[in-house]
């Protein structure tokens, strides 16, 4: 049985009187999350102000990125997955179609990256999916296929006991546009599909959330699909009332 799992991605946002707000309102609803796990993933600037503030003990902490190398070193700029593991933080948001696209980082770099946190004791969330142009031209199994197959061949697929996926279709996120809750569903049964080629029992267990325009509105339609167990939240996950009210939906 898999726990429904929702992750907030707060991208880079807020500030030290944002963050205090948005926290005081998790802390103050986060009984709503039921029997959902929970976790936000503020700027990793962030972290250890937003966990000192953090009273609700059911939330966990994440960040957006790590450094692919895994060790401490002379690499400018960069933050360790040991550094975030130090701060308290349970989970590392990777592959998110944001990092993919503007900061250009390949299936390698990503599948690097996935090994270096796995290493370090963080859960990674490995963000999967496809552009509207891809899906249009039929590529959208293959484009998740390379996607997952990259990571795979680092990993092995006992890595996928350690990592949470996450279907984000490019076209849907950050746009209002949501995939239907059949198009999601179908490309969530593909992913665990592909993992069954390799070892059934680790497909059935990997928790795999849908990302892409989720609110409140949509979410409890969204979670009922059988493969879908949770969400990656952009956008709502900066109101706390809309992001708990999503996390009511995955705990019911
Ligand atoms: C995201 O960036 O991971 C995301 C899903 O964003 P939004 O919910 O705003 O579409």
């Amino acid at each position: 049985m898999r726990q429904m799992f929702v992750a907030g991605n707060w991208k880079m946002h807020g500030s030290k009187a944002e963050i205090k707000s948005l926290v005081t309102g998790l802390n103050a609803l986060s009984s709503r999350a039921g029997n959902a796990k929970v976790a936000i993933c503020p700027p990793a600037l962030y972290v250890d102000y937003v966990s000192r503030s953090l009273s609700a003990s059911n939330i966990e902490l994440g960040v957006q990125n790590i450094a692919e190398e895994p060790v401490q070193g002379a690499y400018t700029g960069e933050i360790s997955a040991e550094m975030v593991k130090d701060l308290g933080c349970q989970f590392v948001i990777l592959g998110h179609s944001e990092r993919r696209a503007i900061y250009k980082e390949s299936d390698f770099e990503i599948a690097n990256k996935v090994d270096t946190a796995i290493k370090a004791g963080l859960t990674p969330i490995l963000c999967v999916g496809e552009t509207l142009e891809e899906r249009e031209a039929g590529e959208l199994e293959s484009v998740i296929s390379t996607q997952i197959n990259a990571v795979v061949e680092k990993v092995g697929i006992n890595g996928f006991k350690k990592i949470v996926i996450a279907y984000e279709p490019v076209w849907a996120i950050g746009t209002g546009k949501t995939a239907t809750s059949a198009q999601a569903q179908e490309v969530h049964a593909f992913i665990r599909g592909l993992l069954a080629d390799y070892d059934t029992d680790i497909a059935n267990g990997v928790i795999i959330q849908y990302g892409g325009s989720v609110k409140p509105a949509n979410a409890k339609e969204l979670f009922s699909q059988p493969d879908i167990d949770g969400g990656l939240i952009g956008g709502a996950s900066l109101v706390a009332e809309d992001f708990m009210a999503i996390c009511e939906a995955a705990g019911e």
